[in-house]
């Protein structure tokens, strides 16, 4: 494997954040959980989080994780509006992959060097922030693509990239 194909493979693939158990990740001594929102949590403008979503963050919460939203959307008000349904900080215009944003939230929150689980479902943002950083990456499918042809596109895109690298989706 190549070393850029190390910071575009994820450690996990997962259909759906509801695949991921929070109690697992606190298991295996994950204590802070980066979360994307668009594609992630919700589809691109959905205002709010299903109940089914709130009881998953919940979850994570439950399980003794730190959870925080890190979402490129420029738009403060619809990040801080999904905030503040879950209760949890979070940092829009993140400018992922790039860690800027994100150092400014580990130290406004003290998280630098704490083990960490970085959740999205884009590889050249949201996987290659986590791999770069050392966070335990998980990789979510988009959860719809056919509201937005730039999205739909840029994932045709990312498939052909792990394609390219040799990066394989393990069966499970
Ligand atoms: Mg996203």
């Amino acid at each position: 494997m190549s070393w850029l194909a190390k910071y575009l493979t994820p450690d996990e693939f997962c259909d759906s954040i509801y695949d991921i158990d929070p109690y697992r990740l606190a298991g295996q001594g994950w204590k802070v959980v980066y979360l994307d929102i668009d594609n992630t949590l919700l589809p691109f403008g959905a205002e709010r989080p299903t109940l089914k979503c709130q009881q998953w963050v919940m979850e994570l919460r439950g399980a003794g994780l730190f959870p925080l939203i890190l979402s490129n959307n420029r738009y403060p008000s619809r990040v801080e509006q999904v905030a503040q349904v879950f209760d949890i900080p979070a940092v829009c215009w993140a400018l992922k992959p790039f860690p800027w944003a994100l150092r400014a939230v580990q130290a406004e929150f003290g998280l630098r060097g704490k083990p960490s689980v970085l959740i999205g479902d884009q590889v050249l943002t949201d996987v290659i922030l986590g791999k770069t950083q050392g966070f335990y990456t998980i990789l979510v499918k988009p959860i719809r693509l056919d509201n937005k042809p730039s999205k739909a596109l840029q994932f045709q895109f990312e498939q052909m990239l792990l394609r390219f690298f040799g990066v394989t989706q393990p069966a499970h």
